[in-house]
């Protein structure tokens, strides 16, 4: 027991992956509620290889101020191939140690998920993780910080798709992000009123669409919008099929990685700020090797080991809705 009363005295924060907004408002929340109760907190440049590289700063109330509506992570991230081996993990455990860091906060995705669960499982290292990623693929929560900027992202441009495929009577054949998660592809389909979706966990009948367009084509609807998730197929592949079935023209666009940046919405904020409040709490409770998730509006807790990637709940059902509405 140390002279706050608690066992932790110092807490280091990264973020790790892929970045989203709201991974911002999180540390702001991580390092303030721990500085108010009393304990100290570091930050760590670039996740997990700038923790193995010792690229560590001490923060204060001052450096997370203005950075609550700010996209992107202020702590920088990254992927790291050497914290993914037992070597790498054994000398980030020293360089915590060796600067005073009791307790680690990860942010990212389940891969950094992994990686904080091995901490903990090899070096009883108390790692806490918190859910940042836009592809909302992760156990133990129903969002996660990101996820719902973008998608507002995706479907403002493809409101601006909507009136230029309208306009000039096209197909268009839209790719978004989610290599293995079809969650933003279902949303935006959904959202903007796409005409069909096509996802990386489920087959698709190209056939059938092709019918589909045809037929719609025959009762005098001339422009299309078909969302596609990148780990599904490329939108200029899905093009040249829908051409080649149907002998339309097409027009693919690849929305790419504004989906990732911007302003994070409210949820994305209060998500991130309740989950960063959360974290902290669990290791002043004395409770490591968890995750923090929002389910239901309520705070939920699950062993990291068991918040790994999950398929979207309503992945089918959006998908059915989707096609229904045409
Ligand atoms: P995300 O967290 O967004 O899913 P990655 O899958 O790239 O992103 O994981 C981020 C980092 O977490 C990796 O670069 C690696 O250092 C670490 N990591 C990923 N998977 C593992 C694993 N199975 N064991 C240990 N570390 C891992």
């Amino acid at each position: 027991m140390l002279k706050n009363g608690h066992r932790i005295k110092k807490i280091g924060i990264l973020t790790s992956g892929g970045d989203g907004p709201g991974m911002n408002a999180a540390i702001r929340s991580v390092v303030r509620c721990a500085l108010n109760n009393g304990l100290e907190a570091d930050g760590i440049m670039r996740g997990y290889a700038g923790l193995i590289d010792g690229d560590i700063v001490a923060m204060n109330h001052r450096s997370v101020s203005n950075i609550v509506n700010r996209g992107g992570t202020i702590l920088k991230t990254a992927r790291s191939k050497e914290f993914a081996t037992v070597e790498g993990r054994e000398k980030a455990a020293l360089i915590l140690r060796s600067r005073g860091i009791d307790a680690l906060v990860v942010i990212g995705g389940d891969g950094s998920y992994r990686g904080a669960a091995r901490l903990y499982e090899e070096h009883g290292f108390p790692a806490i993780g918190l859910p940042g990623t836009i592809d909302n693929d992760i156990h133990g929560t129903d969002e996660t910080i990101g996820c719902h900027t973008a998608v507002n992202t995706a479907l403002e441009a493809m409101d601006k798709i909507r009136d230029t495929a309208h306009s000039m009577e096209r197909i268009f054949i839209i790719e978004v992000m989610g290599n293995r998660s079809g969650y933003i592809a279902v949303e935006v389909a959904l959202g903007a009123g796409a005409e069909d979706v096509i996802v990386p966990e489920r087959g698709f009948d190209y056939q059938l669409m092709g019918e589909r367009i045809r037929e719609g084509y025959k009762n005098g609807k001339i422009s299309y919008m078909i969302v596609v998730a990148e780990g599904a197929a490329k939108a200029g592949e899905v093009a040249g099929k829908v051409t080649a079935m149907t002998g339309l023209e097409t027009r693919s666009v690849v929305l790419g990685h504004i989906q990732r940046g911007g302003i994070p919405t409210g949820q994305d904020r209060i998500l991130a700020t309740r989950l960063g409040a959360a974290a902290v709490n669990l290791l002043l409770d004395g409770q490591y090797g968890k995750a923090v998730g929002m389910v239901r509006d309520d705070i939920q807790v699950t062993d990291l080991k068991d918040a790994t990637s999950k398929e979207y709940v309503h992945l089918d059902e959006f998908i059915r809705l989707v096609q229904m509405l045409t």
